[in-house]
């Protein structure tokens, strides 16, 4: 039976954020006990079979670990330029392999301990889900739809297996949900930087959309769809997926009907913000470039109504798209959400409950019952946002520590080993 103290200045529950002192106990992987106390009460109000010679943890935040709603593990989005890309889709499967092992890695490195890939046509996903199962090590949970379904000749060739009418809809869904977690649907094309537009007209009509998201209902699996631009957009909540990802050219029509079924939005802000901070790299001009404001501010405006209408808002960054590190950006898209106006507190709810919630994963929320599955943080988020970005340790059936941790003495840092009892501040 394994034991360890975690002390903390402040916690985030899943929830609701903490600002007081607290002790948690930690039995064998499961939360035992929150007991809210400064570093001076709690060594008294330990149970029995506890005490303060128990290995003890010291961080100025615990919260849930983080959850990344779409990434493409496949890809790896620090890799800028475009031959390499394009020629690394021609690579042998071991060389996506050991890539889409060191983006899993680098997931962990930030914190992540769950994380729903979107997609990929080699199956990379599917065999390091297996990995992670059968492995030993401490590893973030992944959620991996296998390949996801396109229309035949439309965007999506890295990510998406083709189907070409109606007839072929029912057994691709059905045979891609025998392994599948949740099922991802190309529903519309990539957005058209030049003309500030996305490309093409929706890929499946109403009723094939309809018999996708029913045939995968009756499989047992949620949907999400790869959806921008107003008339996907309609199209995917009339029918009702589950999740809309990116969402582009939102309107507050759909943003209203996303309330009424609870339907999911991940706004993916971090591939087109890239393109826009960043316009030499494809060599975008400035018309281009306006383009791209403007389509960033109306997500913003979007987001932050969607944020009072109570639309389910997950986060995701869509790493491994060009410019998009895995890990990194999903910090990095916490903070262009909260830029847009959205509550930090809802933002880290996206981050953490509700994604596990919506999918049916088990509860991290910090509470008495609940296996442990957090992060020890050198700051609170709710004094600097940048605080998620000093992480200590990760807890996930084990004590995961990143490299590169936070600097010794820098803002907020605690020195490793310090388990005297000061006052709480
Ligand atoms: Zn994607």
């Amino acid at each position: 039976m394994e034991r360890t103290i975690v002390l903390t200045h402040g916690w985030f529950d899943g929830e609701t954020h903490h600002a007081e002192d607290a002790a948690l106990l930690i039995e064998s992987g499961v939360i035992q006990q929150v007991l809210c106390a400064d570093r001076e009460q709690f060594p008294h109000l330990l149970p029995d079979g506890w005490d303060v010679n128990l290995p003890i943890r010291e961080a100025a935040y615990v919260m849930p670990g983080l959850v990344e709603a779409h990434c493409h593990l496949l890809l790896d989005g620090g890799e800028l330029e475009f031959k390499k890309r394009s020629d690394y889709l021609k690579s042998d499967r071991d060389t996506m392999l050991s890539s889409g092992r060191s983006q899993l890695a680098a997931n962990l490195q930030h914190g992540i301990t769950l994380i729903r890939d979107a997609g990929d046509i080699h199956g990379i996903n599917h065999q390091i889900r297996e990995e992670i199962a059968t492995g030993t090590s401490v590893a973030p949970t992944l959620r991996s739809p296998g390949v996801a379904i396109r229309k035949k000749g439309r965007y999506g060739s890295f990510m998406a297996r083709e189907v070409a009418d109606r007839e072929s809809i029912a057994a691709t869904v059905e045979e891609i949900a025998q392994t599948a977690d949740d099922l991802k649907i190309v529903l519309t094309g990539i957005i058209d930087f030049e003309h500030g537009c996305v490309k093409g007209v929706p890929q499946f009509d109403r009723e094939e959309l309809g018999l996708l998201v029913d045939n995968a209902r009756l499989c047992g699996r949620s949907t999400f769809a790869h959806c921008s631009g107003e008339a996907g957009l309609n199209l995917a909540v009339d029918v009702g997926v589950d999740s809309i990802e990116h969402g582009f050219f939102m309107t507050e029509e759909v943003l209203q009907k996303m309330a009424d079924k609870n339907i999911a939005w991940v706004p993916t802000f971090s591939p087109v913000h890239f393109q826009w901070a960043h316009p030499e790299l494809a060599g975008w001009n400035v018309e281009t470039v306006g383009h791209l404001s403007r389509i960033l501010d109306r997500h913003r405006t979007m987001l932050e109504l969607a944020s009072r209408l109570g639309v389910p808002l997950i986060a995701g960054s869509d790493a491994g798209s060009y410019g998009v590190k895995h890990g990194a950006a999903l910090l990095d898209e916490i903070d262009f959400m909260t830029e847009a106006g959205v509550p930090l507190e809802q933002v880290l709810r996206g981050a953490t409950s509700l994604p596990r919630k919506l999918w049916g994963c088990p509860s991290a929320d910090i509470a008495t019952g609940n296996k442990a599955d957090l992060i020890l943080l050198a700051g609170s988020p709710f004094d600097d946002p940048a605080n998620l970005r000093e992480l200590i340790a990760v807890y996930k059936d084990g004590w995961f520590e990143p490299e590169n941790q936070y600097v010794e003495g820098g803002k907020g840092a605690i020195a490793s080993g310090d388990v005297k009892y000061s006052k709480a501040c």
